[in-house]
């Protein structure tokens, strides 16, 4: 496994690998980023795994600190994979180059979290899009876990880059809870809570396929999941690929 810190050295030793895998992560590695490495190792001749914990997709300096970093772990994690390349940059290697322009994202992204994440999607789109200038694999993977994100994505890459994206199901733990990073800033009761919320809004969610008029309740689950839980919802919508930026 192949340590590359610098965008120099990171290309050239990718020039020549046609069937490249990227799998671009924050670290903090679960089973759910492993997963996406799987589907690369199974799917490419080579397979990039990028940590990068990006300042500019953060819209608090607080949560920007306390994201769990691990980078000793994830390495010995992706060695035993037998990973080809791992892509460490600091942020002064990535940003050198200034944009002249701004990169546009879709017009009507300021809903879901779009609109409870001041800058977050600007961010991730203008990192996705400097990692494949650079890189320029012939598949990237990515988590539907986050999918207004793979939305996105998508939708940037179609006809910038050769790129293909590969959507991987999402990973959780027994309690149903989707596995993710920043699960383990939780204590173990509020880890629970979770996994219980999680729980409520797949029943929800097989509630409403069977029947549609359960999206006309969706205020009072709003208000049931608040005081059952002691919880402060952002946003609880249902949203499908078609109408997920109508407002
Ligand atoms: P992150 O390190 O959180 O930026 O995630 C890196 C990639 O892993 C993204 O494409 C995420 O959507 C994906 N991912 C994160 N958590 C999960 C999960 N529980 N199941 C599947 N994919 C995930």
């Amino acid at each position: 496994m192949k340590i590359i810190r610098t965008i120099k050295e990171l290309k050239s030793e990718i020039i020549n690998i046609y069937n490249l895998g990227f799998v671009p992560t924050m670290g903090g590695f679960h089973k759910g980023h492993l997963s996406l490495v799987k589907k690369s190792i199974n799917k490419c001749t080579k397979t990039l795994v990028s940590i990068y914990v990006n300042p500019t997709q953060f819209n608090n300096k607080k949560d920007f600190l306390r994201y769990p970093r691990n980078i000793k772990k994830d390495l010995k994690t992706l060695k035993k994979m037998n990973i080809d390349y791992v892509f460490i940059p600091n942020t002064s290697e990535i940003y050198k180059e200034k944009r002249k322009k701004k990169l546009s994202v879709h017009n009507r992204k300021k809903v879901l979290c779009g609109k409870y994440r001041k800058n977050h999607f600007e961010g991730v789109i203008d990192i996705v899009d400097r990692f494949l200038n650079i890189i320029n694999p012939k598949y990237m993977f990515l988590g539907q876990k986050d999918f207004q994100q793979l939305f996105l994505i998508k939708k940037h890459v179609k006809k910038k880059f050769r790129v293909k994206i590969v959507s991987c199901k999402t990973i959780r733990d027994k309690n149903f809870l989707a596995l993710s990073s920043r699960n383990s800033l939780l204590s173990k009761n509020n880890l629970k809570i979770a996994g219980n919320i999680s729980k409520e809004l797949n029943l929800l969610k097989k509630k409403i396929k069977k029947n549609y008029k359960y999206i006309k309740k969706i205020n009072y689950y709003i208000n049931y999941i608040t005081k059952k839980y002691g919880v402060k919802i952002d946003y609880l919508e249902v949203r499908n690929e078609r109408n997920l930026f109508n407002s």
